[in-house]
């Protein structure tokens, strides 16, 4: 009998059917202090020029380039432009003026000689090289007051936080953080204060997952294992989805007896898609519980990993038509023969070198989807298409962890 929903499906009628069923996010204004990794909503607009006056690059002496031109040329010295100074005099022919790095050009220069280059004689500088008029920074040089520096959907990292504050930009508006549940599911599971007997794991996956939700400027909440059992998974997923925007659950999502969240995905949920042809990875739910989008991920470690970056990434980030910092690809050489099957898009964990301008991946620790180990000590994922050979010598897209 047909699923009534879209079953095992490509990566990309996953993504697909993920776009499809997008959710819309309120906006804030928040302190540039609270900014790191917010994903920018209106545009970002610099408030002065940068720099805000012309300044000097080196330490050393502002002149008039045109003196400069045939050395040793010796010119006195009428003062000094620090970081920050002003009311400086005007420069007139024959002279100099000492300048640090930051400081403002005095009227009259047009040029730096470094420090280095220069010998010092009471109040007379003597110049042995031609001065630079590159080394002055020139006002607006980086950007210009009112330009536009940063678009919705753009991610505050730390560089760019720097670059809000030179534009004496202090208050951002940004989307509000999605509050996410995490919702592990197993008998098997402990938690890490706790003793294991035999036949118990750590519960492992929701810290890792809750790590990549709040590096994407959304908030986690990490909520304790859910045993398998019909009746305790119903009350987490009703209390979950009363005050969260999103629910991933973590196991209990395949084909087997013990697999609740699938059962009740099925019979209470709406689903729309189960199985993504993906290896790993490939039991993951993609439905609603109520009206809240859910994410049921695989229990294998490196499959909740994979699947979380693969599938649940991209819908967060096509919620806010954000381009991923995290989710850098880059194009490589297999150094390896890898297996891939047929119709399915193959992660493989692989580690980068470098060989002769090349850049070379070779498969990286054991490769089972239970053993974390492997994707925490790799560099990237292989994203080997359904055709793909995975061949030795093979270009591939390798997704950087
Ligand atoms: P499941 O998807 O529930 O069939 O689980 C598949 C495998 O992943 C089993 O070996 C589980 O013990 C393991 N597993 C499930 N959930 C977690 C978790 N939250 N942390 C670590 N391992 C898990
Ligand atoms: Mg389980």
């Amino acid at each position: 009998m047909a699923k009534p929903y879209p079953y095992f499906v490509s990566l990309d009628e996953a993504k697909e059917i993920c776009h499809n069923n997008k959710i819309s996010l309120s906006t804030e204004e928040i302190s540039i202090d609270d900014s790191l990794n917010r994903i920018i909503a209106s545009n970002v607009v610099a408030k002065v020029n940068d720099p805000p006056f012309d300044n000097s690059a080196m330490d050393g002496f502002a002149v008039i380039f045109s003196e400069t031109k045939s050395v040793p040329v010796e010119l006195s010295i009428i003062g000094v432009s620090n970081a920050g100074s002003n009311n400086l005099a005007k420069l007139s022919s024959g002279q100099a003026m000492k300048i640090m790095t930051g400081g403002p050009i005095p009227e009259g220069a047009d040029s730096i000689i470094p420090i280095e280059k220069c010998v010092i004689n009471g109040e007379k500088v003597t110049l042995n090289e031609q001065s630079k008029p590159h080394f002055i920074r020139k006002q607006g040089e980086n950007f210009t007051k009112d330009s536009v520096l940063f678009e919705p959907g753009d991610i505050l990292t730390p560089e760019k936080i720097s670059l809000c504050a030179a534009a004496g930009v202090n208050k951002l508006t940004v989307y509000q953080k999605l509050k996410v549940a995490i919702i592990p599911t197993g008998d098997e599971l402990k938690s890490l204060n706790e003793e294991l007997n035999y036949g118990e794991i750590y519960e492992s996956n929701s810290y890792g997952l809750s790590a990549l939700i709040t590096s994407l400027g959304h908030e986690a909440t990490r909520f304790p294992t859910v045993v398998d059992n019909l009746e305790t998974l119903r009350e987490t997923l009703e209390i979950a989805a009363l005050d969260h925007d999103l629910i991933i659950t973590s196991g209990g999502v395949s084909m087997g007896d013990r697999d609740f969240v699938r059962m009740i995905m099925q019979s209470e949920g709406e689903i729309n898609f189960w199985r993504v042809k993906m290896r790993p990875g490939s039991p993951p739910i993609f439905g609603r519980w109520g009206n809240t989008p859910m994410f049921g991920l695989p229990g294998n470690p490196v499959s909740s990993h994979v699947v979380f970056r693969v599938i649940v990434m991209d819908w967060l980030m096509s919620l806010t038509n954000s381009k991923n910092p995290r989710n850098q690809i880059i194009q490589a050489t297999l150094g390896d023969d890898i297996k891939v099957v047929e119709g399915f898009t193959t992660f493989r964990r692989v580690e980068l070198f470098h060989n002769q301008g090349k850049t070379i991946v070779r498969l990286k620790g054991h490769q089972g989807s239970g053993n974390i180990t492997g994707i925490a000590m790799s560099d990237g994922l292989t994203i080997l298409g359904p055709k793909a050979n995975g061949k030795q010598g093979d270009s591939c897209q390798i997704m950087l962890l």
